[in-house]
């Protein structure tokens, strides 16, 4: 019913409402008249019955009274007729029907009246007036009101409908407009008719809709604005709700992620399901502390993010709260952009960063080093003895250290920095032997930029400085300076100048030795062929000095030759060169001369020898000299042809009859014997021509097995006249040596052996013996090398045998020529050690791998104990310096057994094997040279 009241139209309520108002007005209006009319009928009934009753008990009391009943029933028929009764009954006292009618209508009044007489009750009647009259009165009122009650609600149906419809007819529009309206139709408007409500809420509605129609304008412009901002906003937006769910996302999440919006909202866990995982829980933790704080926006929060394909991004998040109209927290807005370029460029930076530390770290450490570094380095400059100057490229002082100030002996308090060049050497001048020649080196060396040679400088007070100097470069490449370094060599100097005096001194007189005379003699005759003068050769040697050796022994042969050397040194100049070429021969090479000058000196020195006493075993000697002299340019051309025409003048002073003199004359070198000598270098080289040169092989045997090591080449001359006569080569080799011709033989011996190494790879190891005038050719360690390469011979198969008395009379080219042979793959010995100045400290300068002791100590070595000292000492040194020992003229078993107990390494000598053309290991192969 309420329902239906809420639905039906306003119209329909109120013709309801007014019909239902009008019916029941009307019910009771009828209701009302019937009951008016009921009453006042009602009240004619009684009145009647009032009248009546008196009336028929005065009727009825006197035939009662009588027993007239039949009278008592006239009267009450004809009452019954006249008054309309429905029905009346007479009772008599004892309640007895005494007279009665049946009721003639359907309703009726009933009313008892008691008859009565005279205070005599005869009975009593009942008597009923019928109300059929009323009732049909009442229903003619009542229909005739309901008549016109449904008239005038039919009229007032239509009224109210008719009312009803104008009334609501604006309302209807209303109505229509308010669901357009509400249907999103916010333009339509009522027509306003009246001025009345209607009216006034037509003109409200419009009012209301327009303002309506503006504010969702206004709100879809705002959406779309907003839209527009969210939806192409380039950033990845989100709008999470209060429980983390991601309930919006911007279409901009595709572009950075992938994924499309939807695809984000039906994703679980989103957008921590893609976080990477290493910023996960660390994501997780974020966003959840965000959602807590409602109150606090914020920004920066970095994450990395996996694509849809599976690469990741570095994203950064700004997120505020977001709260509903009436501040309720809606949830949390988020805005995500991609921040990759941004990370890479702050790890870019953070690495940069890091490098710059790792590379302050370095430079700290650097710096710390190069501290210590020049801690260290200025301890050393200033501990060292080398005197240390540096001049910038301005030519002024900026460094020198203690030892610069030491070196030129200037005070330690002397202030250089900063001083020129000029004024440097004005300071040190006073202390230079030859300061202009000084002062100009430095000058021409600053010209230069270069590095300098040794320049070496004499100081006033004798010593002696080494001064070299380097450009220095800085770091960009260009010229910073120049480094001074000033080394005192006095001390050095004065060691090599005993070296050298050792190289150049023969040991037992101290006389300069064949090295040294044949340099001066070198130089003499390019002097005198420069000058155009004249320089003598004076060769002597002592008579029968065979004899003192052989009768009074090696020892006393020594003196003779110390004491004549001392005789005749005293006879000699000091521009003149007096030296011992080998066991008694002496010559001196008299420079600028005249030949009678020549004579005079000759005389000296054969008259002085006599004189000298000598004492042998009781026998006072007095020994002679012969003597011959040469002069250049008139006898000779050459050093060759002086020293022989020399050789020959003093045979010719010995055919003469010993104790005499004599100068080169040609027309008396006539002798077969002095024109052999003469022609040395002739026979040489035709014996090379003419094959008259051969080799005996002499075998170096191991100690420790006594198997064989290598073989020696030992060289032999046939001579040219008598084939049967061989010259061994003590005759030879040492005026092959002075003529030069030695070069060939070397070379000749070498190819030889490398030939017959070659011959097979059996023939044991050969060692060949190069003279020291080899040292001077620089083409020999070539000519090894390429012989051996060319008869594909392993060069470790041959071995250079070196005399220690010439490598050490030239050790600097020795050592060239060892590291020469060490660099074809050849192994080096040296020979004949203990021969010449047996100190150790050479085998440290000559880097031989073998070292073979000379035979003088090894001949006699069971009875000679300072021999045997020697030898172990020089076995102990040798094997402390890795070098292989061998002892040459092993001449008995006693020896042998000796040598083996030193621990000898090898071992050569007679005792194992004379040297042969045809040895065993050679022949044994079937090979011969
Ligand atoms: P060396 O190189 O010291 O040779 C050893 C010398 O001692 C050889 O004399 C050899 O025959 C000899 N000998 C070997 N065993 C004994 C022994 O048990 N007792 C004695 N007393 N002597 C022994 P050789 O052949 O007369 O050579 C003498 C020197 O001539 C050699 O001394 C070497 O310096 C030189 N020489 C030999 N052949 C050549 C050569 O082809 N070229 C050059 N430049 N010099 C050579
Ligand atoms: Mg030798
Ligand atoms: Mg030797």
């Amino acid at each position: 019913m309420i329902g239906f009241f809420r639905t039906t139209s306003l119209r329909l309520k109120l013709v309801l409402i007014s019909f239902v108002v009008e019916a029941v007005m009307l019910t009771l209006l009828v209701a009302n008249s019937v009951w008016l009319i009921d009453n006042v009928l009602d009240e004619q009934a009684r009145l009647q019955m009032k009248m009546l009753g008196p009336l028929l008990n005065v009727s009825l009391a006197g035939p009662l009274a009588d027993g007239d009943i039949a009278s008592a029933r006239q009267i009450l028929a004809e009452v019954r007729a006249k008054e309309r009764l429905a029905y009346v009954e007479l009772f008599n006292d004892k309640g007895e029907i005494l007279a009665g009618a049946e009721p003639s209508a359907a309703s009726h009044y009933e009313s008892w009246v008691t008859i009565e007489q005279e205070g005599k009750s005869y009975g009593r009647l009942r008597l009923g007036i019928s109300t059929d009259f009323l009732a049909a009165a009442k229903q003619k009122l009542f229909l005739e009101s309901s008549v016109i009650a449904v008239a005038e609600v039919l009229l007032s149906l239509l009224l109210f409908l008719g009312l009803g419809f104008w009334l609501t007819r604006n309302l209807k529009e209303l109505t229509d407009a308010g669901k357009a309206v509400a249907g999103g139709n916010y333009a339509v408007r009522v027509q306003v008719v009246s001025s009345d409500e209607v009216g006034r809420l037509s003109t409200t509605f419009n009012a209301m809709a327009e303002a309506v129609q503006n504010q969702v304008k206004s709100l879809k412009e705002g959406e779309a604005k907003f839209r527009a901002i969210a939806d192409y906003s380039y950033d990845w937006e989100l709008w999470a709700d209060p429980t983390g769910k991601v309930v919006w996302v911007n279409p901009s999440v595709q572009r950075l992620t992938g994924y499309s919006p939807q695809e984000c909202l039906e994703m679980q866990g989103f957008p921590a399901a893609i976080v990477h995982p290493e910023d996960s829980d660390r994501f997780r933790e974020g966003s959840r502390r965000i959602l807590d704080n409602k109150t606090t926006s914020g920004s920066g929060f970095e994450f990395r993010v996996l694509r849809k394909d599976g690469i990741s991004f570095w994203a950064a998040a700004d997120w505020q709260p977001i709260y509903g109209a009436r501040g309720e927290h809606l949830g949390v807005r988020g805005s995500i952009h991609d921040i990759t370029e941004r990370k890479q460029a702050e790890l870019k930076i953070l690495a940069t960063v890091q490098q710059l530390e790792q590379a302050q770290q370095y430079q700290q450490r650097y710096y710390a080093q190069a501290q210590e570094e020049r801690a260290r380095f200025n301890s050393l400059l200033n501990a060292m003895d080398l005197g240390i100057l540096f001049v910038g490229n301005q030519n002024s002082t900026a460094y020198y250290n203690p030892a610069f100030l030491r070196v030129w002996e200037l005070p330690a308090d002397t202030q250089l920095a900063g001083t020129s060049t000029d004024e440097l050497l004005a300071t040190l001048e006073k202390q230079l032997a030859r300061s202009a020649d000084y002062t100009q080196h430095v000058h021409e060396i600053i010209q230069t930029k270069e590095s300098s040679h040794n320049y070496e400088l004499t100081l006033v007070d004798g010593r002696m400085l080494l001064e070299t100097s380097y450009p220095v470069p800085g770091a960009d490449g260009r010229y910073m300076g120049r480094l001074w370094l000033f080394k005192d060599v006095t001390q050095e100097r004065r060691t090599a100048d005993q070296i050298i005096y050792l190289a150049e001194r023969d040991a037992l007189t101290g006389l300069y030795n064949r090295h040294r005379f044949q340099e001066e003699l070198t130089r003499m005759l390019a002097d005198a062929g420069r000058r155009n003068s004249a320089m003598g050769l004076l060769f002597f040697d002592l008579d029968e000095f065979k004899v003192i050796n052989d009768t009074y022994g090696h020892r006393a042969g020594d003196s003779v030759l110390i004491r004549v050397a001392a005789e005749v040194g005293t006879q000699v100049r000091r521009n003149e060169i007096f030296s011992r070429l080998g066991g008694d021969e002496f010559a001196i090479l008299v420079p600028d001369v005249r030949e009678d000058e020549l004579q005079v000196l000759a005389e000296r020195v054969v008259h002085s020898i006599p004189q000298i006493p000598f004492h042998f075993e009781g026998h006072n000697l007095r020994l002679t000299t012969s003597l011959g002299i040469a002069v250049f340019p008139d006898h000779a051309q050459n050093a060759e042809e002086l020293i022989a025409h020399a050789d020959a003048a003093m045979y010719q002073a010995k055919e003469a009859g010993k104790n005499a003199w004599r100068i080169y004359a040609q027309q008396s070198d006539t002798s077969r014997q002095m024109l052999t000598r003469i022609t040395w270098n002739e026979r040489i080289r035709s014996a090379l021509r003419n094959n008259l040169l051969y080799l005996d092989f002499q075998g170096v045997y191991r100690a420790d097995d006594g198997r064989l090591s290598h073989i020696e080449a030992l060289v032999r001359m046939k001579d040219e006249e008598n084939l049967g006569n061989i010259v061994m080569p003590v005759s030879f080799i040492p005026l092959a040596e002075k003529s030069g011709a030695i070069l060939e033989i070397d070379r000749w011996v070498i190819g030889q052996c490398i030939a017959l190494l070659a011959t097979s790879g059996k023939v044991p190891p050969i060692s060949v013996n190069i003279s020291a005038r080899s040292f001077d050719d620089p083409k020999l360690p070539h000519y090894i090398s390429d012989e051996l390469r060319r008869l594909d011979v392993n060069p470790k198969r041959l071995i250079v045998e070196l005399t220690e008395t010439s490598a050490v009379a030239d050790l600097h080219d020795a050592q060239r020529f060892i590291e020469a042979l060490h660099q074809a793959g050849c192994r080096v010995c040296l020979d004949d050690f203990g021969s010449g100045f047996s100190s150790f400290a050479y085998l440290k300068h000559l880097q031989v791998d073998i070292v073979k002791i000379d035979g003088m100590f090894i001949r006699n070595l069971p009875n000679d104990s300072d021999n045997q000292v020697f030898v172990r000492a020089i076995v102990d040194v040798a094997r402390g310096m890795r070098k292989i020992t061998v002892a040459e003229s092993v001449e008995d078993k006693e020896t042998l057994e000796m040598l083996k107990g030193f621990g000898v390494d090898m071992l050569q000598g007679y005792y194992l094997e004379k040297p042969h053309a045809d040895h065993v290991a050679i022949t044994h192969i079937g090979t011969a040279v």
